[in-house]
């Protein structure tokens, strides 16, 4: 694979011998298929609750291949669509339900203590900016009121004027920002590769290059040979859409990152980001980042969809999308400009329908499942790993009172094709449109409103 093909995150890691492929039949009480954070995470609290477990986890390339070894390295301590997810609690279950998700960044950094995982874990909170126009900051307002309204204070999500913006993060436009403690960063493929190290270290069985073709009712088969298990865990995220049998309705879409050199220190004082904070911009087409430990800048933004939710399989990005955005970076910082792009990179990553993800429990084919994280899933993975196992166990944890679990036959589906490709393009065009109207000082003051109310229309489809 050509250095540009892979992530940064990749790149920075040595290679591994691969583990060995599946060779004949064989059983277990746990089969895992997919060696991505959802795999490990349940492997590692399987191994937690009942160290006796024999438990396989099945790899189609090695472990970090999918979306957890090329990530933005998130830890969001939130579930995408987590308000129409809590919708039906009272107050008390819906404050009960928050901790629990403000908890997985403290929850992934107590594990990366305890086990001494080297993925340079970095508690530093997360920054929502509003930057290049100034309708951000009106949506981002309005949206921390929200926060307000329902369970969360300033220790929670804060609003920051320009000047105590400015004392962490420098950008060229800013209007303001909103400070939460409850994001963490790391280097994601190095949580991947310390996941698989602490859970062989634990007895889990690893194969790698074993794809599997299919899932039956306690089976997971390959060319290879089968596994019989108690419990098979299709941990497959974008990639579920591959294997037969599986019945989460997730749809692949695409995301995409650039990767500056590593930049001095007198750039690093013009820029900020001392504490290993997270950035984002608080448009519809969100743009994020972080500093990483050694220093680059590493900037996320926009993606794709491909007609019938096929997977994209190689992340060499054309000149035109690492030019997008460089472009966008640019605007933020523009103090960038001779900065080296020295890595460009995508991934697939799960939507389930309704945009919020899902732990489904199929109990009577012994099929247990979680996914569909919307680009949320570094964290999310690690709290389905915990409901998975916990599941398994049938150990009784607060976790398990997260209204996502569901039943294959009350998944939601997606539309069939032309349907989805069309709305996934009208609303990012939308999205689009919207966000070059209004980052052009010169549109007039109708243009700004129908922009946004275009885009606001669009973005109710999405529920
Ligand atoms: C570019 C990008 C940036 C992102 N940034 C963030 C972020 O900053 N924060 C955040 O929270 N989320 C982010 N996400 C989303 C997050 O990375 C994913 O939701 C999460 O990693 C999913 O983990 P997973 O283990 O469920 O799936 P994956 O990591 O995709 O793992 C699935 C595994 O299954 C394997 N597999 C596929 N087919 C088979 C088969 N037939 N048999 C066996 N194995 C198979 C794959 O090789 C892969 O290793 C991002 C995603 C992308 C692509």
């Amino acid at each position: 694979m050509q250095a540009s093909e892979i992530s940064l995150w990749m790149d920075q890691l040595g290679s591994v011998p691969a583990a060995p492929p599946l060779a004949g039949d064989t059983a277990a009480d746990v089969v895992i298929v997919g060696a991505g954070y959802t795999g490990l995470w349940t492997a590692y609290y399987l191994k937690q609750l009942a160290p006796a477990l024999d438990v396989v986890v099945l790899e189609a390339h090695t472990a970090g291949y999918g979306a957890s070894g090329r990530n933005g390295g998130w830890v969001i301590g939130e579930l995408a669509g987590e308000d129409r997810l809590l919708a039906g609690l009272d107050a008390g279950q819906r404050a009960a339900c928050l901790a629990l998700l403000r908890d997985i960044p403290a929850e992934v950094g107590r594990v990366v203590a305890r086990e001494g995982l080297d993925c340079d874990f970095r508690h530093g909170g997360v920054l929502y900016c509003a930057a290049r126009y100034p309708e951000q900051a009106t949506r981002l307002r309005a949206q921390l009121a929200h926060w307000h309204a329902h369970g969360h204070g300033p220790q929670d999500f804060a609003w920051l004027e320009v000047a105590a913006l400015q004392q962490q993060l420098r950008l060229a436009q800013p209007y303001g920002a909103v400070f939460s403690p409850h994001v963490a960063t790391i280097q994601p493929a190095k949580l991947v590769r310390e996941l698989r190290r602490c859970v062989q270290a634990l007895g889990v069985r690893l194969y790698e290059h074993s794809p599997v073709s299919a899932i039956r009712p306690h089976e997971a088969v390959t060319a290879q040979g089968r596994v019989r298990a108690r419990w098979v865990v299709p941990a497959l995220e974008a990639y579920t859409a591959g294997v037969t049998g599986v019945r989460a309705q997730q749809i692949a879409v695409q995301s995409m990152i650039i990767a500056t050199e590593p930049l001095p220190p007198a750039l690093w004082a013009q820029i900020g980001l001392a504490h290993g904070q997270a950035f984002s911009e608080w448009s519809r087409l969100v743009s994020y980042g972080q500093r990483t430990r050694d220093n680059r800048l590493v900037f996320g933004a926009r993606g794709g969809y491909r007609f019938g939710g096929k997977l994209r399989a190689s992340f060499a990005l054309t000149a035109d999308e690492v030019a997008l955005r460089r472009k966008l970076m640019l605007e933020l910082f523009p103090m960038l400009a001779q900065a080296r792009i020295t890595h460009g990179w995508g991934g697939n990553l799960g939507v389930a329908r309704g945009f919020a993800p899902q732990v489904v429990v199929d109990a009577a084919n012994g099929v247990l499942s979680a996914g569909g994280y919307g680009g949320e899933g570094v964290g999310a993975s690690n709290l389905a790993g915990r409901t998975l196992a916990a599941l398994i166990c049938g150990t009784q944890d607060a976790i398990l009172q997260i209204p996502w679990q569901t039943t294959p036959d009350r998944l939601r589906r997606w539309e069939p094709e032309p349907l989805r490709w069309l709305g996934y393009n009208g609303i990012i065009r939308s999205f689009d449109w919207e966000d070059r109207v209004l980052n052009d000082p010169g549109s007039a003051g109708w243009q700004r409103r129908l922009a946004q109310g275009l885009a606001a229309g669009m973005e109710g489809l999405m529920q």
